[in-house]
């Protein structure tokens, strides 16, 4: 088994959210025109192509932006995707009105929360912001739908993990968690790791953890499909998702679908005491260490997490005052 960390992977977490409208050197590349030459005229200064073990990557990086006065910056979730994945981005620029950002050498432009590539920009229609609210806090009430089912496109995740599945398993590591077999994208490897320090240390003295650890039956992570009923994929083909599946629900619902076969009106509706949950704290720990639980989605699945740091970096940011 191979654990030993990327470079990168320690990295997130380091880069914080105060250095953004510090001064510094900003390259004017709008007013420059990078236009056509984007690439050649802003990695020349400030390009990271090949990773290297250097944590202030990060930080000139964004530091260039943060000279910048512009709304952009206010924007939340460009703050997130930033503080997340800096050690990723090897270059911000601006081009047109769009913050673009170069990931592994590929631009993905930045409009209104979508992220998409150059050849994708006639999608704006079909894609979504990949950024929307969660909730930080145990659900009170079911979260209702608010239209159909978000459409995401995956542009920033083809960039950053590749679009083929042997250039996702590159980046992929086996690993076991609670003793279940996982085979997961390193960073989601690394968090992981921490989700299950934090869940076993915690079953010495809750017994609902304990419980909820000793019921932990089945466990997927990795598989090369879609988002039931869409076009899109899910985060369990990019290795960053897993399902923890109880030896039994106890009779409660679980995934909406499965609800809406009998409960076709008011399946959204459906009292969260009547949902299969793991205990709150468990999800707590799976979102300090950049995990989402499905549970919290309109359109629930609960025993699904994925690893979507910049989701909830975003919602810490808007909470905090934006
Ligand atoms: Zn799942």
């Amino acid at each position: 088994m191979n654990l030993t960390p990327r470079w990168w992977i320690r990295i997130p977490g380091v880069l914080a959210f105060g250095f953004i409208g510090t001064s510094g050197p900003w390259s004017d590349a709008r007013g420059e025109d990078p236009g056509p030459a984007l690439e050649s005229a802003t990695m020349a200064e400030v390009s990271h192509a090949t990773p290297t073990p250097d944590p202030a990557i990060g930080e000139d990086l964004v530091s260039e932006l943060g000279a910048r006065p512009s709304a952009l910056l206010a924007d939340a979730r460009v703050r997130a995707f930033m503080g997340v994945y800096g050690p990723f981005i090897d270059s911000v620029t601006y081009r047109d009105d769009d913050i673009v950002f170069l990931l592994a050498g590929q631009a993905i432009h930045f409009q209104e929360g979508r992220m998409l590539a150059e050849e994708h920009l006639d999608h704006q229609d079909r894609c979504d912001s990949i950024f929307y609210r969660y909730s930080l806090t145990p659900l009170r009430e079911p979260v209702l739908p608010s239209g159909g089912p978000v459409r995401f496109c995956h542009d920033v995740q083809e960039a950053l993990w590749g679009q083929g599945e042997d250039q996702i398993r590159g980046q992929a590591s086996p690993t076991t968690f609670l003793g279940r077999r996982m085979f997961l994208n390193d960073l989601a490897v690394q968090a992981l790791d921490e989700v299950e320090r934090d869940v076993l240390s915690l079953s010495a003295t809750d017994p609902a953890v304990a419980s909820w650890i000793e019921d932990v039956e089945i466990a997927y992570s990795f598989i090369d499909r879609g988002i039931a009923g869409t076009g899109t994929r899910s985060q369990h083909a990019w290795g960053l998702a897993v399902d923890l599946v109880p030896a039994s629900y106890d009779g409660l619902q679980v995934y909406w679908r499965w609800t809406r076969a009998w409960n076709r009106n008011g399946w959204h509706s459906t009292p969260l005491e009547q949902r299969w949950s793991p205990p709150d704290v468990v999800v707590e720990i799976f979102e300090r260490h950049g995990f989402l639980w499905g549970g919290k989605w309109a359109r629930f699945d609960n025993i699904h997490f994925e690893y979507r740091p910049e989701i909830l970096e975003y919602n810490r940011l808007v909470e905090a005052g934006g």
